[in-house]
């Protein structure tokens, strides 16, 4: 393939990511997005608290409290002899989340009081054209409430900062901001004395969703900026844009998966994209709950396999972690491990630790070495500064519950945990088509 060619194709391929982004503004939306897209290519929905009946050839997504996914497509080879080749990924991404009595009124001045969710930079989040998306429970005849989507398109909320007349130091101080009180968002300016309460914000959501504020009964609302993604560089050869950790990889994963469609599965190949990462995967539908073991045992069962041939296929499958990695930022050399510099649009990067925060071991860092060699796209590796607390992801968590043998890998970006990250175009076009030959690994 020309140069040329290679570069539209991944121009191409990194517009459909940031469509993906801008799509969906809260892991809420990321999994109604995947789903959308699930079911146009013919995947049916499996439901946790039904009995399921598996088909050959068929491929399936199930979803977990409208956050995590799992997809899959069942291959013809036994599970016991060939097991699962599964790609991992999450789909929150750090940021601030509306407190429940949301209105908080100072002087004249409406704000949304805000928790902060994982670990942004808080200061990327000023003067920002945010706005909110997220869920809402409404009531119903039903013991369940309803739950409905919402997303505000117009800017709607903003943090703006202090004027330098009133914060000189802030350039050599660095941007600070107080967590409890200096994050609430401004919303309205009102000069009514009439009181503010939980229920106007109620109406504004009301409004939004179409239904009455009296029925509105509880909310999980992110914050988001509303700036779409965009290309950027000399030769437009790089993209910004808000969540790239870890949509990035979650928009690949699935790419691997739909654009092997049309082609003969030998191997029965997964998708598992889990919600609350950011904040240490401990939930009922983190990476680190049973979501994952619990779809592959029953994948299995339905298959017809017995326990002793459902440990055998785990011990047979191979787990890609896919999550994003940190680009070397030339104006900031002494952050980086000076002989592992990653570079953007230079390939995927495996992760490699000794304490194991990344799951990645000689013989699946070797693997994956040979599906990017197989696909034709250059690769990278990564190691933490010695001397600074390396992050992790689910790779080693999902890799302790399971005993799968998993790798560690991502794309080169900058600015993880900004409201606005960048990465490289090239890079997003190397790591689909890694995967797509990862699905076909034989053991
Ligand atoms: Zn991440």
């Amino acid at each position: 393939m020309t140069l040329n060619k290679r570069r539209s194709e991944a121009s191409a391929c990194a517009q459909s990511l940031l469509d993906f982004i801008d799509a969906s503004p809260s892991p809420w939306h990321v999994v109604a997005s995947i789903r959308k897209q699930l079911e146009t290519a013919g995947f049916a929905e499996l439901s946790e608290q039904a009995s399921w009946n598996l088909e050959d050839g068929r491929s399936y997504f199930v979803i977990r409290d409208d956050s995590s996914i799992i997809f899959f497509r069942l291959g013809r080879k036994t599970l016991q002899h060939s097991g699962f080749r599964i790609i991992g990924a999450h789909t929150d991404s750090p940021g601030l989340r509306i407190k429940p009595n949301a209105m908080v009124r100072k002087q004249a001045t409406l704000m949304l009081g805000v928790e902060v969710y994982g670990g942004p930079i808080l200061a990327t989040f000023t003067d920002r054209d945010l706005s909110l998306a997220g869920r809402v429970s409404v009531r119903s005849n039903h013991a369940l409430p309803g739950i409905k989507l919402v997303r505000f398109n117009q800017a709607l909320v903003r943090i703006p900062n202090l004027a330098i007349h009133m914060n000189r130091d802030v350039n050599t101080a660095g941007l600070k901001l107080d967590k409890q009180t200096e994050l609430p968002l401004l919303f309205s300016v009102s000069s009514h004395q009439a009181r503010y309460s939980v229920d106007s914000f109620k109406t504004v959501l009301a409004e939004q969703i179409h239904c009455d504020a009296d029925d509105i009964l509880a909310w999980e609302l992110a914050v988001y900026d509303t700036q779409p993604g965009s290309f950027w560089g000399m030769n437009a050869e790089f993209i910004a844009d808000s969540q790239l950790d870890n949509l990035a990889s979650c928009h690949a994963g699935l790419m691997a998966m739909l654009s092997a469609q049309n082609q003969n599965c030998e191997i029965t190949q997964v998708c598992a994209f889990f919600d609350h990462e950011e904040i240490g995967s401990e939930s009922a539908k983190g990476g680190n709950s049973s979501f994952l073991s619990d779809v592959l045992a029953r994948i299995a069962m339905g298959r017809g396999a017995n326990q002793q041939q459902y440990l055998q296929a785990l011990a047979n499958s191979l787990l890609i972690s896919a999550d994003m990695a940190h680009a070397w930022q030339p104006s900031f050399p002494t952050a980086y491990e000076p002989d592992h510099h990653v570079l953007v649009n230079s390939g995927p990067i495996i992760k490699l630790n000794a304490n194991h925060r990344y799951a990645s071991n000689a013989l699946t860092e070797a693997m994956f070495i040979q599906c990017c060699e197989q696909a034709g796209v250059p690769w990278q590796r990564y190691v933490h500064r010695t001397d600074i607390p390396c992050g992790s992801t689910i790779g080693p968590m999902s890799a302790a519950r399971l005993g799968i043998q998993t790798v560690d890998v991502g794309n080169p970006m900058w600015a993880m945990h900004s409201v606005r990250e960048s990465a490289g175009v090239l890079d997003h076009q190397y790591l689909i088509d890694a995967l797509r030959v990862f699905f076909t690994v034989e053991r």
